[in-house]
């Protein structure tokens, strides 16, 4: 097991929560439902991190909240901060700025307490343009890699990847930094496999043959739907296991909340209690997880609840 594990003394290391779609409730972000058809890979620049140089205090004060709420690790907000995903939005050019701008904002309000780690996800390069998609996204990955890794996090989190081939990428980079690298996957439209036809096993295994030192699912899922997927990767790797459900309830048909008429403008009708988040951490340990975080939808009151439940364990 990583040295990182043993660093808390605790069974479970607590993340943070979502950053995007709370601060885009806060009025911070564009999720870019006005101008587009978002969650069709076409998008124009949705839920982008340009927060960081555009309105640095409400990103400090949403890490304030998180540390505040026990979490060990914060996530810079570099999640969709490749060259690629920010050109859609007309930040292209301030990329070095807004990932060195994110991962500060998040050392200062660490300030030692808790890691930060530097979050990379998908280009969505290759939903726009299929597989031949892949061989642009790998530069774009590796450029942010390497910038993260400049600014000086601790660890890389790669999260929200829909193909696995498109995450093989990011960990070769990613590895290739010697920073510790937690990977997740998330599943859609069913947990049953990943965009590019693998099972939740089959990308556990292959995260973990390609450096990874936790692997497992982040986003789309709440906290019970999700535990399905960690437990098919619980059998056949033996790294611990990452999770970050999203809090949004999804339907037997369609176990993803992105792919929901409800995204983006109607999320709170579909709200999951801080309840299940309470639960989840209850059964952390016991499901071999080792990282445990909220994704979309989970605000400091969910972390809270998530730390309490671990700590009632
Ligand atoms: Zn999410």
């Amino acid at each position: 097991m990583h040295p990182i594990f043993s660093r808390f003394q605790v069974p479970v290391i607590l993340g943070d929560g979502g950053y995007l779609i709370e601060l885009e409730r806060r009025g911070y972000v564009e999720s870019g439902s006005q101008r587009e058809k978002v969650g069709t890979g076409k998008g124009s620049g949705q839920y982008t991190p340009e927060i960081a140089v555009e309105n640095p205090e409400a990103l400090r004060q949403l890490h304030a909240e998180f540390l505040g709420a026990g979490a060990q690790v914060l996530q810079a907000l570099t999640f969709f901060g490749t060259r690629e995903k920010l050109a859609r939005a007309g930040y292209g050019d301030r990329t070095e700025e807004i990932n060195r701008s994110a991962v500060q904002i998040a050392k200062s309000v660490a300030g030692g307490q808790a890691l930060v780690a530097g979050t990379v996800s998908r280009t969505q390069l290759v939903e726009r343009e299929g597989p031949r998609g892949l061989e642009l996204a790998e530069g774009h990955l590796k450029e942010q890699v390497a910038l993260l890794a400049d600014a000086g996090v601790d660890l890389l989190i790669l999260e929200t990847f829909f193909h696995l081939a498109e995450m093989k990428l990011a960990l070769s980079a990613a590895v290739a930094t010697k920073l510790p690298v937690i990977a997740t996957m998330s599943f859609r439209p069913k947990i049953s496999a990943c965009s590019d036809g693998f099972s939740p096993a089959d990308c556990a295994k292959t995260m973990v043959d390609d450096g990874a030192i936790a692997v497992g699912a982040n986003c789309e899922q709440d906290p019970v739907r999700m535990r399905e997927i960690l437990s098919l990767m619980r059998q056949v790797v033996s790294v611990p296991l990452a999770a970050q459900p999203a809090a949004f309830l999804t339907t037997d048909e369609c176990h993803s909340y992105t792919r929901l008429p409800e995204f983006p403008n109607a999320l709170e009708t579909i709200q999951v209690s801080r309840d299940a988040f309470f639960d989840f951490g209850i059964d952390a340990k016991q499901m071999g997880i080792g990282f445990v975080g909220g994704c979309c939808g989970c605000n400091a009151a969910y972390s809270r609840a998530l730390n309490r439940g671990l700590l009632s364990s």
